[in-house]
Formats: C-alpha cells, sequence, structure tokens
C-alpha cells in the first residue's frame, strides 16, 4: 500500500503516520525528518534545506524529489510506504506517481487530515519534540510528566526553529497556495479521503485507520 498524509503543518500528519505504519507494517517516509537529520549531520543537502526551511519556504522541488527517489529505491519500501510530508506541489506529486507507475505501482490512497487554521497555530505554536525519538508533545494539550523530557525515552524536547511565531505564519501561507492544490489533483484521480483531524490523537487514529479500510473495501 502507498498512503500520502496531506494536511498543513500541525494536522498532526507526523504523529499520525507513525501510527498507521505501526498499525499496516509501512515504511514511514517523511521529507522534513529527513531534512532534519541531513542538517544534524551537516552535509551539503542539509545545508541547502536550512536555507529554506528557517524562513519557512518549501525545499526546491528538485532537490526535494531527487531526495525523495534514491529513499523509496530502499528495500524497506517494497511492501509500502507511508509518505508524511510529500508531496507538497503538484510537480513532486507528478514525479511521485511517474516514479512508482515505472515499478507498476500508485498510490492507493491519500488522507486529508483537516484542521481549522486557528486551531494549527495554536498547535504549532505551543509544540515540543524529543530530539531522540521525534514524539510530539504540546505544552497546554499533550504536556510531557516532567517538564522538557520525552516520557518515552527520556530524550531532551526542543522547540524546531520554524515553529516559531513568523515562520509559522509564513508555513501555512506556503501550504494554502502551494499544497492545498492537490486535495483536488487527488480528488480528481478519487484518491482522496478527507478525516478530521481535531479531537484526541487515538480518536483521528481510529478515523484514518477506519476511511483507510472502507476504501480499500469499495475499490476490492
Ligand atoms: P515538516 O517537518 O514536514 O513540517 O517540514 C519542515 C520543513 O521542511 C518544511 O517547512 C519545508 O521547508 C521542508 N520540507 C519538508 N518536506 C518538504 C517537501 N516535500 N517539499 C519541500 N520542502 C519540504
Amino acid at each position: 500500500m502507498y498512503i500520502i498524509l496531506l494536511g498543513a503543518p500541525g494536522a498532526g500528519k507526523g504523529t499520525q503516520a507513525v501510527e498507521v505504519a505501526r498499525e499496516l507494517k509501512l515504511a514511514h517516509i517523511a521529507t522534513g525528518d529527513m531534512f532534519r537529520e541531513a542538517q544534524k549531520q551537516g552535509t551539503a543537502l542539509g545545508l541547502k534545506a536550512r536555507e529554506y526551511m528557517e524562513k519557512g519556504k518549501l525545499v526546491p522541488d528538485e532537490i526535494t524529489v531527487a531526495m525523495l527517489l534514491e529513499r523509496i529505491s530502499k528495500p524497506d519500501c517494497r511492501q509500502g510506504v507511508i509518505f508524511d510530508g510529500f508531496p507538497r506541489t503538484l510537480a513532486q506529486a507528478e514525479a511521485l506517481d511517474k516514479a512508482l507507475e515505472k515499478q507498476g505501482k500508485a498510490i492507493d490512497e491519500v488522507v486529508y487530515i483537516k484542521v481549522a487554521d486557528e486551531e494549527l497555530m495554536k498547535r504549532l505554536s505551543g509544540r515540543w519534540i524529543c530530539r531522540q525519538c521525534q514524539s510530539p508533545y504540546h505544552k497546554i494539550t499533550s504536556p510531557p510528566k516532567v517538564e522538557g523530557k520525552c516520557d518515552r525515552c527520556g530524550g531532551e524536547l526542543y522547540q524546531r526553529d520554524d515553529d516559531k511565531p513568523a515562520t509559522i505564519s509564513e508555513r501555512l501561507k506556503v501550504f494554502f497556495a502551494q499544497t492545498a492544490p492537490l486535495i483536488d489533483y487527488y480528488t480528481r484521480t478519487g484518491k482522496l479521503v478527507e478525516v478530521n483531524g481535531v479531537g484526541s490523537v487515538d480518536n483521528v487514529r481510529k478515523g484514518t485507520l477506519t476511511a483507510l479500510r472502507r476504501e480499500a473495501a469499495g475499490r476490492k
């Protein structure tokens, strides 16, 4: 199964992708995580990506698509993938379709996790993430048991540079201008299913899995 999780920054794609990948035994590919890892390693890719990420802009398609295509050629992707944060532009969506087609595969479902704008702003500005295992927390809605420490692995929590207010509004603007057109793109191919992203992580997870199973059953 090849599944895309689509949603604005802060919609909960990352959290849901981890859960769904575990449940359906799919590889989880998050391009944002890949760029952050490249930055941590200090590679040329990481340095280039930083120029865009710190401004809340998208990394150019050429760079992002090349990185993604290399990643999906790895053996762990053969059984299926959940894409989190990719594609984010029409050009990326088309490049992914073309690459999968060459392997006789195709995107099966696209889940659009929908959350209202004011809620997105609130979520992003209170978000803290574990440096080690990437688990997300929120200072009001899901605080860690011990301040600054991850409940799961004890790692240090940090606020992403691009979760600062000025960058957040730029990221939301970029989403509506460049990524939202993908909602139409996948609606046209009959692959889009919308899930309400407001509610507990568990409820959204259940909604996502139910939608995926319903769509899969409908195609049989
Ligand atoms: P995320 O962790 O998905 O919120 O991504 C963080 C940042 O990484 C984005 O604001 C972009 O600057 C960059 N990024 C991640 N995925 C993509 C993508 N598919 N295309 C372009 N830029 C991306």
